[in-house]
């Protein structure tokens, strides 16, 4: 049985304000069954104090300290009450060239570090309609499966975000969702059985309030990666309440 997670990505958004809102207002969530993460900008992470909900960082550096302007190491996101980090989001991968090796570096630094990292994949609108979906998100778990063993994986979230879908209000049908979720799964047997039974498997991509209990009904879509819609504390909750 995979728990349903449904995670709050701010991106560059938010003020203190909005953090004071979700510290008062998260609340109506049955937390036995869907977990919560709130990922909002870094800086804001130390103003959370015990909130009912997990967080999470948007990024980490793979290495350890040293001489990195504006990095951020997985130690410091720990100490920082942090128990998930996004890595690899598109964002990402196109504003600060991550490539699908580097991705696999940092995934393999959370996990190793205690951090659950959620790892997002997802091709471009292109790259759908050239006919490459499979054969690029294949090459993505593929860099996974390089670095990280089964076992390792197992501590790790995925999250499937097409980029012609993140915030541009254009959702995947809950059918296309399923079947790449189901693909992925399917990629990820040949690795491991169990593992790709066991993988939280996340969608992401114009996820609101509206159209998230049909994705999530999905059979192969364990809960959200949400983006615009995460900014705002009651559609947040309502997209909580739809796991
Ligand atoms: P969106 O973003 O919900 O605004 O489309 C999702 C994401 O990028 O994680």
């Amino acid at each position: 049985m995979r728990k349903t997670i449904v995670a709050g990505n701010w991106k560059m958004n938010g003020s203190r304000s909005l953090v004071n809102e979700f510290s008062t207002l998260m609340s109506g969530v049955d937390e036995a069954t869907v977990s919560v993460v709130v990922c909002p900008p870094a800086c804001y992470l130390a103003e959370f104090s015990s909130p009912g909900f997990a967080l999470g960082a948007q990024t980490l550096s793979e290495l350890d300290n040293g001489a990195h302007t504006g990095d951020i190491s997985a130690q410091m996101l720990l100490e920082l009450g942090c128990d998930y980090v996004i890595v690899g989001h598109s964002e990402r991968r196109e504003d600060h060239g991550e490539s699908n090796e580097l991705v696999a570096v940092k995934a393999a630094k959370a996990i190793a570090s205690g951090l659950i990292p959620i790892i997002c994949v997802g091709e471009t609108l292109e790259t759908r309609e050239a006919g490459q979906l499979k054969s690029f998100l294949a090459a993505q778990l593929d860099a996974l499966t390089a670095v990280l063993t089964a076992e390792e994986l197992q501590k790790a979230v995925l999250a499937y975000e097409p980029i012609w879908a993140i915030g541009t209000g254009v959702t995947a049908t809950p059918e296309q969702a399923q079947e790449v979720h189901a693909f992925i799964r399917e990629h990820l047997a040949e690795f491991s059985q169990s593992l790709a039974q066991s993988l939280q498997i996340l969608y992401g991509g114009s996820v609101k309030a509206s159209n998230a209990k049909e994705l999530f009904a999905q059979p192969d879509i364990d809960g959200g990666l949400i983006g615009g819609a995460s900014l705002k504390v009651e559609e947040f909750i309502q997209v909580c309440q739809a796991a």
